[in-house]
Formats: C-alpha cells, sequence, structure tokens
C-alpha cells in the first residue's frame, strides 16, 4: 500500500506557513513504514529539533482505479479516520529554500499515524475533526473548509498514480501546527468521537 497526502489544502494552514493557496492540489507520498496504529508511542526522531503534529482526515481506498472522474470518486473509498501528518519542520524548511523533495522531512519511521477507520457512510456531510495535545485542544477543522474536496483530490491524484485497495490519502490540516515534545500526549477526534490517544517518547 502507498501514503498519498496532499498538502496546503486549507487556507489558513497556508497562511500561517506563508505558502500561496494552491491552483492544483500538491500532493507527496510516505512508504508504508511511516505508518504508526493502534496507539503505538511516537519515537521524536533525532535528526529533527521541531517535529510538527499536522492532524488530516484521512481516507481509505476501496478500489482500484486511475483517471477517476470527480463524478464516480466517492465510490473509491469507503471509510474514514483523523491522522497525523507529523513533519519535521526545520528539516523541510531547508529542503523548500533548495527546491528539493520533501521526504527527508515527510516520509520518515512514525510519520503517518491513522486512527481508528469508521465508516464514511456515518459521517455528516461536513465532518469535524480535532488534536488534543496534553489535554488541550490545538487543532480544529471542517472538512468544508478543504480547498480542494475528497473527490476533487482521488480525481487529481489518480490522473498520475493508480490507487489500489488499501491506499490511504491525507487530505491537509488546518491551522494550529506547532512541535511537539517527549512526554506529550496527544489525542485525535472524528466528530464526537476519540479514534486515537498516544504518547510521543
Ligand atoms: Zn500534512
Amino acid at each position: 500500500m502507498k501514503i498519498i497526502c496532499i498538502g496546503r489544502n486549507y487556507a489558513d494552514h497556508a497562511k500561517e506557513l506563508n505558502n500561496d493557496l494552491p491552483e492544483e492540489p500538491v500532493f507527496f507520498m510516505k512508504p508504508d513504514t511511516a505508518l504508526l496504529r493502534n496507539n503505538d508511542p511516537f519515537f521524536l526522531p533525532d535528526f529533527s529539533q521541531d517535529v510538527h503534529h499536522e492532524i488530516e482526515l484521512v481516507l481509505r481506498i476501496c478500489k482500484a482505479g486511475k483517471h477517476i472522474e470527480p463524478e464516480f470518486a466517492s465510490a473509491y473509498y469507503n471509510e474514514i479516520t483523523a491522522g497525523i501528518d507529523f513533519t519535521a519542520r526545520d528539516v523541510q524548511q531547508q529542503l523548500k529554500q533548495k527546491g528539493l523533495p520533501w521526504e527527508k522531512a515527510k516520509a520518515f519511521d512514525g510519520s503517518a499515524v491513522t486512527g481508528t477507520f469508521l465508516p464514511f457512510a456515518a459521517m455528516p456531510e461536513n465532518i469535524a475533526f480535532s488534536l488534543e495535545k496534553n489535554g488541550q485542544t490545538v487543532q480544529s477543522g471542517l472538512s468544508s473548509d478543504m480547498i480542494f474536496s475528497f473527490n476533487e483530490i482521488i480525481s487529481f491524484v489518480s490522473r498520475f498514480v493508480t490507487l489500489k485497495v488499501g491506499d490511504l490519502v491525507y487530505t491537509g490540516t488546518p491551522a494550529g501546527v506547532s512541535a511537539v515534545q517527549i512526554g506529550d500526549t496527544l489525542a485525535g477526534k472524528l466528530g464526537s468521537t476519540e479514534v486515537f490517544r498516544f504518547a510521543v517518547r
């Protein structure tokens, strides 16, 4: 399986990082070794002093497809959760300045947290999600605030990359990203359901 992530999909987050709003989805990928599940602890990597949490809605692909039209895209995912796209912001900043790919900052082990998946059909039209750090809400978002919708993302990515069953699509983070420290507890909610809770070590 593969992990596809969308960058800059919420205007308030693009602004906090001084990024222009994209004219088309920006995407990058993580390897399957980035997955962190079952509330396993996250071990801070030694190559960064500034690892940020990015809470995101995560779709699970349930049907293989390529060149998917937006009006048919909703048939290609049937489960959703909240997850974290951990980002070594200091490393990413250096890579961006040099125009280099982001893998060193984005694809490291444990950088793709997923919570418990829930049936997409049970979700409301506008999906709320949030992240608590040590009991305080630090990020919250609504799917209606995405610049590119789920279906636009699926359609766009599938022009370049064939989607397969089990692939995950991280759909971007709202504002409020910040560094995590050893000893932090992170908990993610999808609506009012807690879908993950784990420690930073
Ligand atoms: Zn992200």
